[in-house]
C-alpha cells in the first residue's frame, strides 16, 4: 500500500468503500480487505454497517492503530447536540473509542453550519474524531468552513472519476493542505465499459477500472474507496502500484468528458456555489 501525506497524517491512497455491505458479506469483505493490505475503511452512519464493521476490525489481526477509519453523520443528524450523541452511538458500533476521520455525509441548510462545526471541534478535542471534514460540499461551502469560520478541514469526501471534473476543489486542496477523497471512483462501475480507459489497461496489462484508480492516486492529495465484495475486486483495486501511466495517457484521460455525476440526491446542494 502506498499513503498521501495530509497535515502529517499518512492515508492510504486506496480504502475500502463499504456503502450496499451488509450483515456477514460486510464484515467478511473488510477482514479480507484487512487481510491483504487494506489499512482505511470509509463507513457512515447511513450505511447502517457499522457494527459489522466495528466487528470485522475487532476480529482481525490487524491493530486498530493502524487502519484509518472513517464515518459520516447523517445530515438530518447535524444540531449540535443530536451530532454529539450519534456519533457516542457510531462509535459504540463501530466499537472503539474514536474514528480517525468524522464527515459531515452532506450539508444542510436546516442546520447553522457553525454550530455543526463546532460539535464537530468538539468531538476533536475530546479525541473522539482525530481528523475532522465534509462530504459534498461545494468549494464555496469549504471555503465558508475554511475561511469565514476559520475552520481548518483535513477532507472533503466527493464524487470523483474520469467522468466528472473536481479541477477547482483540488487546486484549493493543494493551498489549504486538505484531502480530496474519491469515491465512486469506478463510477460504479461505468469505467469497465470505456474505450479509452480499456485501451491504456492493454497497454499495462490492466482492467480499466485500475487504469481510473492509477488516474486518481496520482493526482497531489487524491485518494480513492473502490466498492468492492470479492477477494477478486478487493485484490484487483489495489494491484495499481506497480506501473505509472505516461504523461500522454494521464492527459488523455483528463481530457474525457467530465459532467458525468452519478450521486446527486433530491437534497443535494448547488454544485456550482
Ligand atoms: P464504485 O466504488 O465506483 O463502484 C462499485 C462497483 O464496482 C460495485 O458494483 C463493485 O462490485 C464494482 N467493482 C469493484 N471493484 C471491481 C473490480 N475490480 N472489477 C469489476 N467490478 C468492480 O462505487 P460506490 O460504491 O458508489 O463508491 C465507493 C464508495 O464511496 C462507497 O462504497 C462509499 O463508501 C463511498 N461513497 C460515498 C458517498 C458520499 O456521499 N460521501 C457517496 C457514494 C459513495 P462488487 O461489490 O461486486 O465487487
Amino acid at each position: 500500500m502506498q499513503f498521501k501525506t495530509i497535515q502529517d497524517v499518512d492515508v492510504a491512497e486506496i480504502g475500502l468503500g463499504t456503502y450496499k455491505l451488509y450483515g456477514k458479506e460486510c464484515k467478511r469483505a473488510v477482514m479480507n480487505a484487512l487481510d491483504i493490505g487494506y489499512r482505511l475503511i470509509d463507513t457512515a452512519q447511513m450505511y447502517k454497517n457499522e457494527t459489522e464493521i466495528g466487528d470485522a476490525i475487532r476480529t482481525s489481526h490487524v491493530d486498530r492503530e493502524d487502519i484509518f477509519l472513517t464515518t459520516k453523520v447523517w445530515h438530518t443528524n447535524l444540531e449540535h447536540d443530536d451530532l454529539l450523541q450519534t456519533v457516542e452511538d457510531s462509535l459504540e458500533q463501530l466499537k472503539t473509542t474514536y474514528v480517525d476521520l468524522l464527515l459531515i455525509h452532506w450539508p444542510n441548510k436546516q442546520y447553522s453550519l457553525e454550530k455543526t462545526m463546532e460539535a464537530m471541534m468538539v468531538l476533536r478535542d475530546q479525541g473522539k474524531a482525530l481528523n475532522i471534514g465534509v462530504s459534498n460540499f461545494p468549494l464555496g461551502m469549504v471555503k465558508k468552513v475554511t475561511e469565514e469560520f476559520r475552520i481548518p478541514i483535513f477532507c472533503n469526501q466527493v464524487e470523483y472519476h474520469p467522468f466528472l471534473a473536481q479541477f477547482d476543489l483540488l487546486d484549493y486542496s493543494y493551498d489549504q493542505d486538505f484531502l480530496v477523497t474519491a469515491y465512486s471512483p469506478l463510477a460504479q462501475g461505468k469505467v469497465f465499459e470505456n474505450e479509452l480507459l480499456k485501451s491504456i489497461g492493454e497497454n499495462h496489462n490492466k482492467t480499466a477500472g485500475q487504469i481510473s484508480l492509477r488516474w486518481l492516486i496520482e493526482q497531489e492529495n487524491v485518494v480513492a474507496i473502490p466498492k468492492a465484495t470479492s477477494e477478486t475486486h478487493l485484490q484487483e483495486n489495489i494491484d495499481i502500484f506497480d506501473f505509472e501511466l505516461s504523461d500522454e495517457e494521464f492527459n488523455s484521460i483528463d481530457e474525457l468528458d467530465k459532467t458525468t455525476r452519478l450521486v446527486n440526491p433530491s437534497f443535494a446542494p448547488d454544485w456550482e456555489q
